[in-house]
């Protein structure tokens, strides 16, 4: 599936510049009811990863089930929900956090990086590498 992907933010602007009558504040309810729901581990009825999105309104449903058709063509998705099923489950994108809620260390696709679980290098002195004693 290629999505195209959106932060939370971006898209909420996007709809409105198309949608200029729509409610903003009902458009973050749903999304952000939909992004709990792919949070939680909810998934369409054939076990596909919902799309975000695309169930703001009808209700939680995978791609294929609420469009019919079987892969996204220019179709948005939002980062976190996008990234949920493959390498990026759990990661924070940082377009999706409250602009005083940003710190720490982004990739340069704009993920925060968890420090805790990078691989650090044992202690090097004189070239002679010093392995932490277990
Ligand atoms: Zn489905």
């Amino acid at each position: 599936m290629t999505f195209k992907r959106i932060s939370f933010l971006k898209y909420i602007e996007h709809h409105l510049q198309l949608n200029p009558t729509a409610d903003r504040r009902d458009l973050e309810m749903k999304l952000k009811r939909v992004l709990q729901d792919h949070q939680n581990g909810i998934t369409c009825h054939c076990r596909d990863d919902i799309w975000a999105i695309g169930s703001a309104f009808p209700g939680n449903g995978c791609f294929t089930f609420l469009t019919g058709e079987h892969l996204p063509y220019d179709d948005y998705e939002l980062h976190t929900a996008h990234h949920r099923s493959s390498d990026r489950k759990g990661q924070v994108h940082i377009d999706d956090l409250d602009p005083d809620d940003i710190h720490g260390l982004f990739d340069d696709e704009g993920y925060k990086i968890n420090t805790d679980l990078m691989k650090k290098p044992g202690l090097c002195l004189l070239g002679t590498s010093i392995k932490p004693t277990q």
